[in-house]
């Protein structure tokens, strides 16, 4: 009889969970997994799929108002029905979830409805929703819970509601307020601006979007105020108040404001309530993460950690790559290579998109000795005719010395599918004479990138 019942046990059936699970369940180990809310985690249920549907949605708006000038008029005003788009998106989340059940089933996975927890190195607690608890021993645990959205600290902080709940709103907020500077924060911005909220975006500091490229976030700010989101920087919620049906909201600043509805977009963290990490002496580190080392062995060993649990990017791509990696460390025979975390390409769905990947123009003035900026902006073709203001911003970062691409950016229409394109010849190392000898598709927006022969500045 084999000393432990299955070989690997995955608590959470989010990306990096699931992915991890089938990958374990085809090298030939038999495997389950527990998940207690949604199959498919943060992304499928609460994250990147409805955001992206609901991005979707928002940008019919534009259309609308640019299919004038290329003949198309509408014979009444367009109207939108919070209801239908809410409603389609849970339907269409439900097929999802169906579907992550069934791949679970096809690749021989046990699935348990259960809520997990760590009883020692390799036994694991569940309990369902009916209360029945069992106890079932592993060779392996695979910590994979993900992260759960936080809000800030301050009086009436319960009326904010976080990325879980936004998504399922009642009623369509007319004037919607968002508290952070972040992806999640200009996403939804973005969408409920499209949608035809009054939105109002609160910052602590000077300018969203911390990290990414200074002129890729200037450029943001310059579009977004122009598709009327109102931007509020150096200001914070202080407090806000129910007053009737409308929340109150005053800001650091001494201005008060009334919204509909209020989302706090102020990060997340490891979701390790309840996980028994302590009892096993599992510390987090100050960020609140669980240290693993190269083979995402945790300080126990026969546990391990992915994705939004351990630090590192917050990316559903990225779980999915480490949920691989350790797979091939623990299942397979031979040790594969580190995972290289360079050079990570990430999209904002805001409007316009940002896509970019590699490093910033400040970025590269630190780790090299001298570089070479090459950038664009123009109208896209398409607003010859609509009369949208709307412009498009394309950048290329390269190293003078090597005379390598080290980072490329982009804000403007599809920036994340043109700049995953872009990615590879970033990754792969790829130099600007290459980029140069690559030939353009024409008329497109993305030919920019082969085009830029000036450097804007040194
Ligand atoms: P982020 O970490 O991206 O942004 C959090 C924002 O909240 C920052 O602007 C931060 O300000 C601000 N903030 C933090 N604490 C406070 C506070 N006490 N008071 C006021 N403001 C505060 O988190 P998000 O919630 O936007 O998203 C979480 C993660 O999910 C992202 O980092 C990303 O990795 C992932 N994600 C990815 C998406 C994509 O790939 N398109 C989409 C959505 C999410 P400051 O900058 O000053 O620290």
């Amino acid at each position: 009889m084999a000393e432990f019942e299955y070989d690997l046990f995955v608590i959470g059936a989010g990306s990096g969970g699931v992915r991890a699970a089938r990958t374990a369940a085809a090298a030939g180990a038999n495997v389950a997994i527990a998940e207690d809310l949604y199959l498919g985690g943060t992304c499928v249920n609460v994250g990147c799929v409805p955001k992206k549907l609901y991005s979707y949605a928002a940008h019919f708006h534009d259309a609308f108002d640019d299919a004038a000038g290329f003949g198309w008029h509408l014979s009444e005003p367009p109207r939108f029905e919070w209801a239908t788009l809410r409603d389609n998106k849970s339907g269409e989340i439900k097929r999802l979830n169906e579907i992550y059940r069934r791949m679970l089933e096809n690749a021989d996975v046990t699935l348990f409805d259960a809520r997990a927890s760590l009883k020692d190195p390799h036994t694991v607690v569940l309990k369902n929703a009916e209360g029945n608890r069992q106890e079932v021993s592993a060779k392996k645990i695979l910590l994979a819970t993900g992260g759960w959205p936080w809000v800030p600290d301050f009086p009436g902080n319960q009326y904010a509601l976080d990325s879980n709940q936004i998504f399922d709103l009642e009623r369509f907020p007319e004037r919607f307020m968002v508290l952070g500077g972040g992806y999640i924060s200009v996403e939804f911005a973005s969408i409920f601006n499209g949608l035809g909220s009054d939105t109002h975006l609160i910052y602590r500091g000077d300018l969203f979007l911390r990290g990414f490229d200074d002129e890729v976030r200037e450029f943001t700010r310059t579009e977004m105020t122009r598709k009327g989101v109102n931007l509020h920087f150096n200001t914070n919620i202080e407090t806000i108040e129910l007053v009737g049906d409308v929340y109150s909201v005053t800001l650091t600043d001494g201005r008060k404001m009334e919204v509909d509805a209020i989302l706090s977009a102020t990060g997340r963290k490891a979701n390790v309530t309840g996980l028994g990490l302590e009892a096993l002496g599992i510390s987090l580190d100050k960020a609140g993460k669980i240290p693993v080392n190269e083979r995402f062995e945790t300080q126990v060993p026969s546990i391990l950690a992915l994705g939004d649990l351990i630090a590192g990017p917050e990316l559903t791509p990225v779980a999915l790559a480490e949920a691989m990696q350790l797979v091939a460390h623990h299942f397979s025979p031979d040790e594969p290579a580190p995972l290289n975390y360079a050079a990570i390409p990430t999209a904002v769905f805001c409007h316009p998109n940002i896509g970019t990947v590699g490093l910033s123009e400040e970025e590269a003035r630190e780790k090299y000795a001298a570089i070479r900026v090459y950038r664009t902006d123009f109208k896209a073709m398409k607003h010859t005719l609509s009369a949208s203001q709307e412009r498009t911003l394309m950048k290329l970062v390269v190293d003078d010395a090597t005379d390598v691409v080290v980072g490329a950016h982009m804000v403007g229409d599809d920036a994340g599918e043109v700049i995953q394109g872009v990615a590879i010849a970033v990754r792969a190392g790829l130099t600007k004479k290459d980029f140069d000898s690559t030939l353009g598709i024409h008329p497109t927006g993305a030919e920019e990138f082969v085009t830029l022969r000036t450097p804007a500045r040194h």
